[in-house]
């Protein structure tokens, strides 16, 4: 992936330090001249309470930082992108699972520029995600409207219109893992985290396959593609969930492009037939015909290069993120 070329093409001229701060990992890169030139990893103590993640995530960009300052890089901002509920505007983090304790309430934003000296931008991983994709990924052939789903632990994602991503009035846009599927679907809905039935991520994440089947979602794709029938089954089941999600999606939004990512987007050539078809069952014709289902073109760097872009001011207008003088 050129992402030196692509991220210039967006704009990106700063040098940034970029997080993308999950539940199990947190991954930083230093964004300098618009390509990801040094990488840190550490593990996320999700259970530890948010002052633990703090040290972490801060830990993590000072390492970044010194790596910068040896090779005589200034560092102009910070951008973050974090699970759980972000509120882009006020810096903090709205909502939060269990597999992240105590991470409701943390002023993320004001925390991490006290003990940084510098300023931060932070927004939803999923959403985050989905402004890479729009600028730089599977949107970034002119797409008006952009829609990504994360497939992932759980379902994320995002909308973005002409390049910006929209957070909502409760900061809650882009929750699409919650769409109810179940009318598409015979059999009793599943539960879902979120505590109602029903809903995509309930059929199709890395939690939904650990609790239906005891194993990674890659190992079930693997035996999806063995023939084995229960795998299979589940993959099918689960590609027809995602593409009546992608109907729903199509009708509210009619985008120009629907872009799957996440760890289980490995699996598309064995999902995209079936949802394909799901797609074109449940949406009506108009919006199958001009709505497009791609596989996210940027993998697993996505939330990361969005973290970029929310701290780097861009030519096209101001992402969801304030930019603050
Ligand atoms: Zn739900």
């Amino acid at each position: 992936m050129p992402q030196k070329v692509i991220l210039r093409a967006a704009g990106a001229r700063a040098s940034v330090l970029a997080l993308d701060l999950g539940a199990t990992t947190i991954k930083g890169a230093l964004v300098h001249r618009g390509a990801l030139v040094a990488h840190e990893r550490v593990a996320t103590p999700g259970l530890e309470g948010a002052s633990a993640v703090l040290d972490a995530a801060v830990r993590c960009l000072e390492r970044l930082r010194v790596r910068a300052e040896r090779t005589r890089i200034c560092v102009d901002a910070i951008g973050i992108a974090s699970c759980g509920m972000i509120d882009p505007v006020e810096g903090v983090v709205v909502d939060s699972t269990e597999t992240m304790r105590g991470w409701r309430g943390t002023r993320l934003r004001a925390e991490v520029e006290r003990r940084m000296g510098l300023r931060v931008a932070v927004e939803n991983d999923g959403r985050a995600a989905a402004l890479a994709e729009a600028r730089l990924g599977a949107g970034a052939q002119g797409a008006k409207i952009c829609v990504m789903l994360t497939l992932g632990t759980g379902v994320g994602g995002g909308v973005a219109i002409n390049g910006t991503v929209i957070s909502g009035a409760g900061s809650l846009a882009g929750a699409l893992g919650h769409l109810d599927v179940s009318g598409a679907i015979s059999g009793r809905a599943p539960r879902c985290a979120c505590g109602r039935r029903g809903c995509l991520e309930a059929y199709l994440s890395a939690f939904a396959c650990r609790r239906d089947l005891r194993a990674e979602p890659k190992e079930v794709f693997a035996a999806a593609r063995r023939g084995v029938a229960a795998e299979s089954a589940w993959v099918q089941r689960g590609a027809t969930a995602l593409g009546a999600a992608c109907a729903h999606i199509a009708h509210v939004l009619n985008p120009d492009v629907i872009a799957i990512g996440g760890g289980i987007a490995a699996g598309w050539p064995q999902l995209s037939p079936t949802a394909a078809a799901a797609f074109h069952k449940n949406a009506l014709p108009r919006t199958v015909a001009t709505t497009r289902l791609v596989r996210s073109r940027l993998g697993a760097d996505a939330s990361l290069l969005g973290a970029a872009l929310c701290a780097t001011p861009w030519r096209g207008g101001p992402t969801s993120a304030r930019s603050r003088p």
